[in-house]
């Protein structure tokens, strides 16, 4: 386990003070670009699950649909986005979620997942766990079974995966990072 996390840590670009000062952001696109980072992240986030019968893998936009779709690919399960409020042109349900400053709304399709289905929610980082918290309420709200959530990257201290397994959701992340 130490030495799978060395390696994916490794491959994940920092950028100080963006996309404003004092926030570390934490750049998957060097992971993403790493044909073994790649390849071991996905491994490694579906790992519980292999040989289960999972029905979909919900992304949220937009790192969450890459990472998602490699991940709904390897559990031969179908994929469905999670967006902001005005992008999917069928049916949707919505939520407003509140951001550091303000409020947002993400949507999704109302039948993209059926009611009993099992799904697993996908986003690269899960940081106070307000998106995250969002999208599982979209997921019950149309019936899915939420088995899981999973995350590249993990910043414990802002407490997100602690709200999002309150919610009676099981958390999987690979990375740790200290701080914002
Ligand atoms: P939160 O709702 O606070 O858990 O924020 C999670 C969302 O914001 C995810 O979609 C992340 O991609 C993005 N995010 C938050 N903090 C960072 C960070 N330090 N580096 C990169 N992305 C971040």
């Amino acid at each position: 386990m130490a030495s799978m996390t060395f390696d994916l840590e490794a491959a994940i670009r920092t950028i100080e003070d963006y996309p404003k000062d004092g926030i570390q952001f934490r750049d998957i696109t060097t992971l993403l670009g790493n044909p073994s980072a790649f390849r071991r992240a996905v491994d490694e986030l579906v790992h519980p699950w292999a040989g289960s019968k999972i029905d979909k893998v919900a992304g949220i936009e937009a790192r969450g649909f890459i990472i998602g779709g490699a991940v709904a690919h390897q559990l031969s399960a179908g994929f469905v986005p999670i967006r902001k409020r005005g992008k999917l042109p069928h049916e949707t349900v919505r939520v407003a979620y509140s951001l550091e400053y303000g409020l947002d709304e993400m949507e999704m399709h109302r039948d993209g997942i059926s009611p009993g289905e099992k799904a697993i929610l996908v986003d690269d980082l899960i940081a106070t766990g307000g998106t995250a918290e969002a999208a599982v309420k979209l997921m019950k709200e149309i019936g899915a079974e939420v088995v899981a959530a999973v995350f590249v990257i993990d910043l414990p201290e802002l407490g997100g995966a602690k709200k999002i397994e309150d919610l009676g959701v099981p958390v999987r992340t690979l990375v740790e990072f200290a701080g914002h």
